[in-house]
């Protein structure tokens, strides 16, 4: 029997593994030293307790013969699907129930859509980028073409002409670089989408991070969107769901290749492979789009945003070259003094004790570039940014 020999071409994903090993090896060295983690991509508030009430009560209800609930559908409850709807009519945008698939996170389907395009489509992925998309689609022997994002392009690259792309990655606000593509980016996308009977799977695992009213939190908020465009919502960072596990994803009816309708494929592929979220998971999330649990989440992603203003006005005092750390929780700096970005992980970590994580572990552009996050805990942020403050530090770009 022959295995998938694509597994042979991914790359080891070592980048955690070595910064745990690298943070042991000095915790075992300097016992009495604090380390501080700004690497950490993982929410640290609790849920929400509109959230965890929710879910105490649907535990309850499994208990009793007659509100017991089985296996659920597909597709996920109606009436978490008619919240999502509500949210997205409150962004000016008309999605219908039976256009989003709920699931256990966005991660699953990010790498699950591929089921319904053939592995000969050419897929363009920016790089740097969160590693998912590449890997899946090398497992799939797909050919991939990267898009460099860097200072100049703000790490948000923009179509060129002569590529010729059938699936085209976007993620916005983006992991790693926190950069948010705005209206008329992304209009520019969606054209070149439709000129080149493209898909775009537009990854919004971060749109509740986005302050700015201007910026499109949603690709669906820009024309032509529907007939190109499949979108991936998650509550892990917007309401502290990394371990509960639930998210979303939105196909369009309007979304047709290949003669066929993507929304009915996707039905067809859950149906056949997927037995949904557990009730108790749904009504949870059902509760984050109440009044009390939209309240909630956006205290909770208040005290992240106002860590990141932290380590920004740190960085911009420091005249270090960043982005992000406005509408998203990543901070994406160049390193100073043209440092590598194992080399300022070291120093970082030996001069100061604060744990980032190493750019180019999120693909070759990401090399002299480094990302923190505004997970951490305040008073950590507030010490690691009174070290950081104490480098002589020029990161121009
Ligand atoms: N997309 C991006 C860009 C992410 O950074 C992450 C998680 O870190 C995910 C998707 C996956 O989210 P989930 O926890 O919903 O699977």
């Amino acid at each position: 029997m022959n295995t998938n020999t694509n597994y042979q071409n991914l790359k080891d994903s070592y980048l955690f593994a070595r910064v745990s090993e690298k943070v042991k090896a000095l915790k075992e060295k300097e016992a009495d030293k604090k380390i501080i983690s700004l690497g950490i991509g993982d929410v640290t508030l609790p849920l929400p307790k509109t959230v965890v009430s929710a879910m105490q009560t649907a535990v309850s209800e499994m208990g009793h013969a007659n509100t017991f609930r089985g296996y659920g559908d597909y597709e996920g409850y109606d009436f978490l699907r008619q919240e999502i709807s509500s949210y997205y009519t409150a962004k000016n945008v008309d999605i219908a129930a039976n256009e989003i698939f709920v699931n256990d996170g966005a991660k699953s389907d990010l790498g699950n859509i591929l089921d319904l395009f053939s592995a000969d489509n050419t897929v363009l992925i920016p790089d740097p980028v969160y590693p998912v998309y590449v890997d899946t689609n090398i497992m799939a022997g797909r050919k991939i073409i990267y898009m460099d994002g860097n200072c100049e392009n703000g790490f948000l690259p923009l179509p060129c002409e002569n590529i010729k792309a059938d699936i085209i990655y976007l993620c916005s606000p983006n992991n790693p670089t926190g950069a948010v593509y705005n209206n008329e980016q992304l209009s520019l996308w969606v054209d070149y989408a439709i000129k080149n009977d493209a898909v775009i799977l537009f990854d919004s695992a971060y749109e509740a991070f986005i302050n700015d009213k201007s910026l499109p939190s949603s690709i669906y908020q820009i024309k032509g969107a529907k007939e190109c465009a499949i979108e991936f919502c998650s509550l892990s960072k917007t309401a502290g769901f990394t371990g509960v596990r639930c998210g979303y994803t939105v196909v369009p009816h309007e979304l047709r290749r290949g003669g066929q309708q993507i929304n009915e494929m996707w039905y067809r592929r859950q149906s056949t492979k997927f037995n949904g979220v557990p009730y108790i998971i749904q009504r949870g999330a059902e509760a984050v789009f109440s009044d009390e649990g939209l309240l909630e989440i956006k205290e909770n992603i208040s005290y992240y945003m106002e860590n990141a203003r932290i380590i920004t006005d740190t960085l911009t005092k420091l005249d270090i070259w960043f982005t992000g750390g406005d509408n998203s929780p990543y901070i994406w700096l160049k390193c100073p003094n043209g440092m590598s970005s194992w080399d300022f992980f070291d120093y970082l970590l030996l001069q100061a004790g604060i744990v980032g994580t190493p750019g180019s572990g999120f693909g070759k552009s990401g090399e002299g570039f480094f990302r923190l996050t505004a997970f951490g805990n305040r008073e950590d942020v507030i010490l690691a940014m009174r070290r950081f403050n104490d480098f002589d530090s020029q990161g121009n770009c």
